[in-house]
């Protein structure tokens, strides 16, 4: 193991009602019934839902994170969420550039660092998602892509105690497909290595860089034990508290 404490964050993308929120006090029951200790656990619920789903977890060791945030603190944005609006709802962290919204909303690695200097701002934890689409992987540029998007989207006064890194290959989410673990070894070491060019490799060292792209149960500690990878995103598997404890599950008593 490499020390650092790892973080699983669960995506709940656009999906959640008022009902949904049994799922996390579940989650919460779980985790008190059965503990998964050193390990930092977060649920990213759709952003109607923030104040409730922190009203639930205050108390446990769930954390609740958002999915998105506008770069400013406030102004003539209809429609938009500050990232202070998201701090004050409950949330310590926001999901920056997940690669939804850059597809959906063509947000760019330039928006993308403005959305984790925001986060900053607002005292939030930055989650910067990057990830190859398909083509890229088949035409094995997955490496040239995932630097420029590192160095386009990660900030200058990122520390790992602000900023996480989520790698997401685009064709693994939600897809059922996952990079074999060399792959996925291979490109958090690469990763590693440019945080650390940027960053210096103290904070680089540090800082927790995330697997996400259909993470479930009977893949998790396939994935998790990898070297390099500290935690997972989880979108579909994080909404039933069954399937996202056992997967958080995987770290339960492997580490002294
Ligand atoms: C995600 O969108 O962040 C994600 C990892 O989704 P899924 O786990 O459903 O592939």
């Amino acid at each position: 193991m490499t020390g650092i404490r790892p973080l699983v964050a669960g995506n709940w993308k656009m999906n959640g009602l008022g009902s949904s929120l049994a799922e996390l006090a579940s989650l919460r029951n779980r985790l008190e019934a059965a503990p998964v200790p050193e390990t930092d656990i977060m649920v990213c619920p759709p952003a109607t839902l923030l104040s409730r789903a922190r009203e639930i977890v205050d108390g446990s060791s769930i954390m609740i994170g958002a999915q998105d945030c506008h770069p400013l603190p406030s102004g003539a944005h209809t429609g938009d969420i500050s990232a202070e609006m998201l701090a004050d709802a409950g949330a310590t962290a926001v999901i920056v550039g997940h690669s939804e919204r850059r597809t959906d909303h063509g947000e760019s690695d330039t928006l993308v660092q403005a959305k984790a200097l925001a986060a900053y701002r607002a005292g939030l934890m930055a989650i910067v998602c990057i990830g190859e689409t398909e083509a890229h992987y088949r035409d094995g540029k997955t490496l040239d892509i995932l630097r420029t998007q590192l160095e386009g989207s990660v900030p200058e006064g990122a520390r790992a105690t602000n900023t996480v890194i989520a790698y997401e290959p685009v064709w693994a989410i939600g897809s059922g497909l996952t990079p074999t673990p060399q792959e996925v070894a291979q490109v958090h070491g690469l990763i590693r290595t440019v945080l650390g060019q940027m960053l210096g490799d103290a904070e680089a060292g540090g800082t927790r860089i995330l697997y996400g792209g259909s993470v479930k149960p009977s893949n998790a500690a396939e994935l998790l034990f990898v070297p390099e990878v500290n935690g997972a995103l989880v979108g579909g598997a994080s909404l039933k508290a069954v399937d996202f404890y056992e997967i958080l599950s995987v770290y339960a008593g492997t580490r002294s």
